[in-house]
């Protein structure tokens, strides 16, 4: 009878992108269990182990239950929330006052509602005088949103999940949907048009292994394999004429620069076969509605921004896109890094806009209210630069919010180390003891989700609400409401009146998308768009009066002035640290199992998804260099690259490729030995790539 539910509510899941819908089953008021909801249209009934397991990481019992301020000994010590928002204000004060206002800066996160991410990025910037801050989105999804923007004109990715199901040519690159994205996979395997579903990776994932077609493309052969299929759909005539000339710009000059990129050099290069890749491109000429998806396996690269845009121009010169099933699709990966991309006021100002522009800035500084001098006319520094900013002393002070930077950024002894030499870390959290909050000088305890309200945006571009359904433990509190506290503590509280809840912010937002292609301004409020099942943007009409699920681009124009989409395209470049002599695999990391969430400061909280994915760090390698280097199935190694050294347990498979290596990215120790090089045009750093040695123990 304790768990037997007096009243229910649905909301949207806390942790993926997909955005499926719980159930939560309430006993007065409270939450006390969970089931998928059967009528959303984003999971139709269906949920992965962290969405059935929401609930139960809320009860950790390391929860951060009040402010801990480190004490003249070097303690974490509780203190009241006044003194921990007094030396908040004193401390960035002073180092604003003694070093410039460029010396402050935030890192935030795709994980706190949209309405939290607005608040904090107006605040910063426009109320405490910030120039810089970041998301973690940085890390995930800053190659997507730049190429977008270049090739539409707009951060949009198009599509709505039923395009899963109304292919018949699937194409994922560097997806592992089945683990990763384990509901959107489930549309797949839905598919009534037996799709043919090709998955490009150099590993065998478990999505791999389910496909009709797996092609083990080398490492970062990505740019060579799509510009050769481009080159054959060229040669062979195998394109839309009709929707070239009435949509884009750019392909005569693509179509001459994919001529040096014949089948053979790509076999070379990629280790496909030149039949292999004339019967993919084959399969696009003949397949009706044919789409692309990718994630992280594109965008955590050097040249990510490229890749995803030799994609974008696949989808383009063929017609598919704007039709079901059809589209270049951005598969994003946290619950809200689509409302960060849009809503942070970090790198871009709101809805889109630019922070160098003029006009822009006038816009909203007439929405909000504020003297437009207010607004800064610079863009921020993206993440990496910010924490290079802190190697050259020109950032000193730093709030870190719900992201854990000490753990999940590259070449993670470095950043540790640069984390140690400012003079104030602020970090705010539900947990006190991310590797990040212990290296803190101030801990503020943050409500999670299912403790407070807002939205999140999915990945196709779905709005859906989040509930207050627990108490936030001890004296934890909602980040909107410390948001609320730090302004008024600082003393701009009053340009901040507008903003009273999440709801309310989320009506200022509303206006800041009005007439945008994000425009949310048809979708009313928060039960106006619980009771839609969600709604899409754009979203003009009366959410009611909307399709659920819609997709961008219908009529051929993008959101570029002359309203064509470009085909953008460059040479591939080497790989900045190929395996040599003295380490000779190539690293891989990525997500390990469905079951596990990031940093794991979460689901390593849940007993059930403890169970479900191996506690101790391991790492894939083929059985042939097994043998050669000695090492025996589930043996100690020591794995080393020159930034750093871990021990792991050695898993030998075959789903790596001789001469490649992977580890999950979960694990604390598997950024020592990541290499710190980025996508020049996203900044995104790329993860997927370093050279490493492994000894037997
Ligand atoms: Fe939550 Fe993503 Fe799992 Fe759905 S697939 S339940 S959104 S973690």
């Amino acid at each position: 009878s304790r768990l037997l539910p007096d009243a229910t509510t649905d909301m949207v899941c806390g942790y993926c992108s997909t955005g499926c819908s719980l159930r939560i089953h309430l006993k007065d008021g409270e939450a006390v269990n969970l089931t998928p909801t059967t009528d959303y249209p984003v999971n139709l009934g269906m949920a992965c182990p962290k969405g059935w397991e929401a609930l139960s990481v809320l009860d950790a019992e390391d929860r951060a239950t009040t402010p801990l301020l480190r004490n003249n000994h070097g303690d974490l010590v509780p203190v009241s929330w006044d003194e921990a928002m007094r030396t908040l204000c004193v401390r960035f004060k002073e180092i604003g006052a003694e070093h410039g206002p460029e010396s402050v800066a935030f890192l935030s996160t795709g994980q706190l509602v949209t309405e939290e991410m607005a608040l904090l990025g107006a605040l910063a910037k426009f109320g405490m005088g910030m120039i810089h801050g970041d998301g973690n989105t940085r890390q995930c999804m800053a190659t997507a949103a730049t190429a977008y923007k270049q090739s539409f004109g707009f951060d949009a990715p198009p599509f709505t999940y039923q395009d899963f199901e109304e292919s018949d040519v699937i194409v994922l690159v560097g997806s592992n949907l089945c683990v990763a994205h384990p509901i959107m996979w489930e549309r797949v395997c839905r598919n009534p048009h037996n799709p043919q579903v090709v998955v490009i990776d150099p590993r065998r994932t478990e999505t791999a292994m389910q496909a009709t077609l797996h092609l083990p493309i080398k490492p970062k052969s990505d740019l060579t394999f799509f510009y050769a299929l481009a080159h054959v759909l060229v040669r062979e005539g195998w394109i839309d004429r009709a929707f070239i000339d009435a949509s884009t710009t750019g392909f005569e000059s693509f179509a001459d620069f994919v001529r040096d990129y014949p089948p053979q050099r790509a076999a070379e290069a990629t280790g496909i076969a030149v039949e292999l890749i004339e019967t993919l491109a084959r399969m696009f000429h003949e397949g009706k509605r044919v789409s692309f998806w990718w994630t992280m396996g594109v965008n955590q690269s050097y040249e990510g921004t490229r890749i995803a845009q030799s994609l974008i121009n696949l989808a383009l010169m063929t017609g598919n896109i704007g039709r079901p099933g059809t589209g270049a699709n951005s598969i994003t990966g946290q619950c809200n890094a689509m409302g960060s991309r849009l809503f942070s006021n970090t790198t871009g100002l709101f809805a889109g806009r630019d922070f160098k522009n003029a006009e822009d800035r006038r816009e909203v500084a007439d929405i909000l209210d504020l003297p437009i001098e207010n607004i800064p006319t610079v863009d921020s520094l993206p993440y990496h630069q910010i924490i290079e900013g802190i190697r050259s002393g020109a950032i000193r002070g730093l709030w870190v919010l719900c992201t854990n930077t000490a753990h999940s950024w590259i070449h993670q002894e470095d950043a540790r180390e640069l984390l140690s030499k400012l003079d104030f870390l602020v970090v705010q959290d539900m947990y006190a003891t991310t590797e990040t909050a212990q290296q803190a000088d101030l801990v503020l305890p943050a409500a999670g989700w299912g403790e407070k309200e807002g939205t999140f945006i999915n990945s196709e571009r779905r709005i859906g609400v989040v509930k207050k359904v627990r108490r936030p433990p001890g004296e934890a509190l909602p980040d909107f409401a410390i948001f609320r506290l730090v302004a008024e503590y600082w003393g701009c509280g009053e340009r901040f009146r507008r903003w009273t809840s999440p709801e309310a912010a989320f009506g200022i937002l509303q206006e800041l998308s009005q007439g945008r292609p994000c425009d949310l301004s048809g979708m009313g409020g928060y039960a106006a768009i619980d009771h839609a099942g969600g709604a899409q943007w754009p979203c003009v009409e009366p959410v009611a009066e909307v399709a659920q699920q819609r997709r961008l681009f219908e009529d051929g124009r993008f959101y570029h002035e002359d309203e064509w989409a470009r085909f953008i395209w460059e040479d591939s470049r080497p790989m900045p640290e190929a395996p040599d002599d003295s380490y000779p695999y190539l690293l891989l990391t990525g997500r390990g199992a469905a079951s596990q969430w990031h940093t794991q400061t979460r689901t390593s909280k849940s007993p059930v998804l403890r169970k479900l994915s191996p506690q101790n760090i391991y790492i894939e390698m083929h059985p042939d260099d097994a043998r050669a280097a000695g090492v025996a199935q589930h043996s100690k190694v020591a794995v080393s690259s020159r930034r750093g050294r871990l021990e792991a347990t050695a898993f030998l498979t075959p789903t790596v490729q001789p001469g490649q290596v992977f580890i999950p990215m979960h694990y604390e120790a598997t950024n020592r030995l990541t290499l710190a090089h980025f996508d020049p045009y996203s900044h995104q750093p790329s993860y997927k790539a370093c050279a490493v040695k492994i000894e037997a123990l």
